[in-house]
């Protein structure tokens, strides 16, 4: 059982869990944009190099990661021919997107 939480009181901004809670205050986006760069940073650190291209091997739990998705590309950072390829469509598409 969950109550409606009140995001005005009793939550310490400037944290991404208060973020996460549904807080969009400036302290609380602060919060979350420095998280996600550091885990985007310690994901960049934490890959492999293949055919002299980085390539991200699994994720936080040690599950392999899907490659070919553009997330994987962003995210995580990977360049191996299936990501860069599904990024690239993905340029593709969004500027056929506009185009329309
Ligand atoms: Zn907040
Ligand atoms: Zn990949």
């Amino acid at each position: 059982m969950t109550a409606a939480l009140d995001t005005s009181r009793d939550l310490a901004h400037g944290k991404v869990s208060t973020y996460t809670s549904g807080c969009r205050c400036t302290e609380c986006r602060e919060a979350l944009r420095l998280y996600t760069a550091d885990l985007r940073a310690r994901r960049r650190a934490a890959r492999a190099t293949v055919n002299g291209r980085p390539f991200a091997t699994a994720d936080q739990t040690g599950k392999a990661l899907q490659h070919g998705t553009p997330s994987t590309y962003q995210n995580w950072g990977c360049r191996c021919f299936s990501c860069r390829l599904a990024q690239a469509d993905d340029h593709a598409n969004h500027r056929e997107r506009n185009q329309l």
